[in-house]
């Protein structure tokens, strides 16, 4: 087996590591969960679509690289450890980009993938409901039959980044008579602003309007922004959380790069450090790692055809919000009370950590995935 990288795949790092250089703001901008600072992230999605950079695994035909599954795997570590910006564009790029190259036709692609790319269009995810979250099949909002098109009614919450956003995509129940509540599920896409649409900002820990509900009263979407088929949004809407529970939403570069981050802060706290913290600083650069190390293992069996087995999406997900949590926890504890006062990045992360194991399904929902999928163990009890 060669672990090694080739030619091709080290000429790329160098590429992006001599970009992002070059690029990534010298001030770190301003939060994305604000006004201004969700300005500043689109502008800087738009520097990113300039250089190429900003959708490195889509087609070029929309902006992309071709790129690989290793390559965006080097592009993200090169891209996290350079300190970059967060990706306002993120749940579009990651998770309705990716669906609409599997289940959106020729036209939707054309029409909705370069502005995506480009930062021009921001797009927050319309799924959670105040009684439809871990249970996501219970959704009550409807979309109804009419003329060219659906009528959207209901109220979607939880909705990040909503509150400055351009468009959403959600679930809504369009066929009532349907035998299982997973089943006459339409997965669709409509605009913030379209006449209907009522978005109310939800304010989060630190008093930033992070989310957002959706109050939807007969709001318009034609023909042309259902994805897949009418009633079958079910199945759209699985290929979309597997993106949004595994690799894409949070790649293992975001994690080696933080263990540095926290390597780095316990050699500077030289002999004042707690030393029982060095072996929470090892486990962390250990868990980094083991994340990493399995990404590339399972691009290499992509780059041979093969498939990743069912539920490895979840158990990505739990390993990886756990990690986050800890990297996040051992820093703290290093910087001591005035750290965590002080605010700043470990303060801010760790408070975002904390949402790690409710968002993208609840760890203890993907912990029965992996039970009974991964595992084969006998199906749990649902409530
Ligand atoms: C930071 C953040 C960002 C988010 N962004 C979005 C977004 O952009 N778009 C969007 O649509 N949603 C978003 N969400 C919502 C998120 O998807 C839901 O919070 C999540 O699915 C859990 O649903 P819930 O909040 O309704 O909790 P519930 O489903 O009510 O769960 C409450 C608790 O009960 C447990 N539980 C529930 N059912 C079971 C079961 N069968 N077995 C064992 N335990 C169970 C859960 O694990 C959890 O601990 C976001 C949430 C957060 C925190």
């Amino acid at each position: 087996m060669d672990l090694d990288f080739t030619a091709e795949e080290r000429s790329f790092r160098r590429q992006a590591r001599d970009w992002l250089a070059a690029h990534v703001p010298a001030v770190p901008l301003p939060s994305l969960e604000t006004a201004e600072g969700f300005a500043a992230h689109r502008a800087w999605e738009r520097r990113l679509a300039v250089g190429r950079w900003s959708v490195v695994s889509w087609p070029a035909a929309y902006g992309g690289r071709d790129a690989t599954l290793l390559q965006w795997l080097v592009f993200e570590e090169e891209y996290h450890a350079a300190g970059a910006p967060g990706r306002v564009g993120q749940n579009g790029i990651s998770l309705l980009g990716p669906t609409l190259l599997e289940h959106g036709t020729q036209e939707q692609r054309d029409r909705v993938l370069p502005p995506m790319a480009r930062g021009e269009v921001i797009w927050a995810q319309a799924w959670s409901e105040p009684e439809a979250g871990s249970d996501l099949a219970s959704l009550r909002s409807t979309a109804t039959r009419t003329e060219g098109g659906w009528l959207l009614r209901g109220q979607k919450t939880w909705s990040s980044r909503a509150a400055f956003a351009d468009r959403a995509f959600g679930l809504f129940r369009s066929h009532p008579g349907a035998p299982r509540p997973h089943q006459g599920l339409t997965y669709l896409m409509f605009g913030l602003d379209a006449p209907g649409v009522t978005v109310r900002p939800l304010a989060r820990l630190d008093g930033k309007p992070a989310f957002a509900e959706l109050f939807l009263d007969d709001v318009f979407v034609p023909d042309a922004d259902v994805v897949g088929s009418p009633g079958d949004g079910w199945r759209v809407a699985m290929s979309t959380a597997a993106d949004e529970r595994g690799l894409t939403l949070r790649s293992p570069g975001r994690f080696t790069a933080a263990a540095r981050r926290l390597a780095a802060l316990w050699h500077s706290c030289g002999e004042d450090a707690d030393p029982s913290a060095a072996d929470r600083v090892a486990d962390a650069l250990i868990g980094a790692r083991a994340y990493q190390l399995a990404a590339y293992a399972g691009a290499a069996r992509a780059a041979e055809g093969g498939a990743p087995e069912a539920g490895a999406s979840s158990l990505t997900k739990v390993f990886w919000s756990e990690l986050d949590i800890a990297l996040h926890e051992t820093a703290l504890d290093l910087l001591g009370p005035p750290g965590e006062a002080a605010g700043g990045p470990w303060a801010e992360g760790w408070v975002f950590a904390l949402a790690g194991p409710v968002y993208a399904g609840t760890n203890e929902i993907q912990r029965d995935i992996v039970a009974e999928r991964l595992l084969g163990l006998p199906r749990g009890r649902r409530r």
